[in-house]
């Protein structure tokens, strides 16, 4: 069986009959894989009771090349961030980046996409009020550039003319991004972009974290998200149950 060591981030985890763990992981080198952890619930196995949710470190992992489920050799943990479960809001956010991350990532190798989720969580752990909501969304829009979903913004998603810049444009799911107006007029339940939610959009695109949102402005761009990801990402009907407790919690 080879073994790969690589930073892996804690992304689901549950216990697994009297003494495992199995723990869905992303891997800096490896993408989403899911691993069981023997012996994890023991306090002195390899893999300490310390691997939990978020938890980030250098994992040991046999992969076996014919199954889905590998062996998790050793996981030494760098970064616990357990100030995500402090604050209710945090823990809902990460959550949620958590559960696109898995939607949207395969098991190929994306630098990119670990490091961009790693310094969210790790600025989601120490914020508080809104920057918490503010920088999940920020994070969220990195993991969606990063896995290669980036909506048009710049020019109509339809037709590609270009847009004016500050001009209020319908956005549209199914076509995946903003739209002209003679293509706005002909597409079904479009909604409503004005030229500031646009701006901050690029902005997250690209990988700017600082911006300030109204309560308001927050949840529309909390059901923008959802609805993006529901239409580009989730390959099912599984629910965003995460989405759900993070755009429920807020506010
Ligand atoms: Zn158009």
């Amino acid at each position: 069986m080879p073994l790969v060591v690589t930073q892996a981030i804690v992304l689901h985890a549950f216990d697994y009959l009297e003494t495992s763990r199995v723990l869905r992981l992303i891997t800096r080198e490896a993408g989403v894989q899911s691993v069981i952890a023997k012996g994890a619930r023991r306090t002195r196995g390899r893999v300490g009771s310390g691997v939990d949710l978020f938890a980030e470190g250098e994992a040991q992992i046999y992969i076996k090349p014919t199954r889905d489920l590998h062996t998790l050799g050793a996981f030494d943990v760098t970064s616990s961030r357990s100030g995500l479960a402090l604050e209710m809001s945090r823990f809902t956010a990460a959550s949620a980046l958590a559960e696109l991350t898995l939607r949207i990532a395969g098991d190929e190798t994306n630098v990119a996409l670990f490091d961009g989720l790693s310094g969210t969580l790790d600025a989601i752990a120490v914020a508080s009020g809104d920057a918490v909501v503010e920088r999940a969304l920020a994070g969220a829009w990195q993991i969606v550039a990063d896995a290669g979903f980036s909506p048009e913004l710049d020019s109509c998603a339809a037709c590609h003319t270009p847009l004016a810049v500050g001009a209020v444009v319908a956005f549209s799911h199914p076509a995946g991004g903003a739209l002209c107006e003679s293509c706005a007029r002909r597409a079904v339940a479009a909604r409503r972009l004005p030229a500031g939610a646009r701006d901050i959009l690029r902005g997250w695109l690209a990988g700017s974290v600082e911006v300030h949102l109204s309560a308001l402005d927050a949840r529309a761009h909390q059901r923008l998200l959802r609805e993006f990801i529901r239409e580009h990402v989730t390959s099912d009907d599984r629910p965003l149950r995460a989405f759900a407790a993070w755009e429920t919690d807020f506010g």
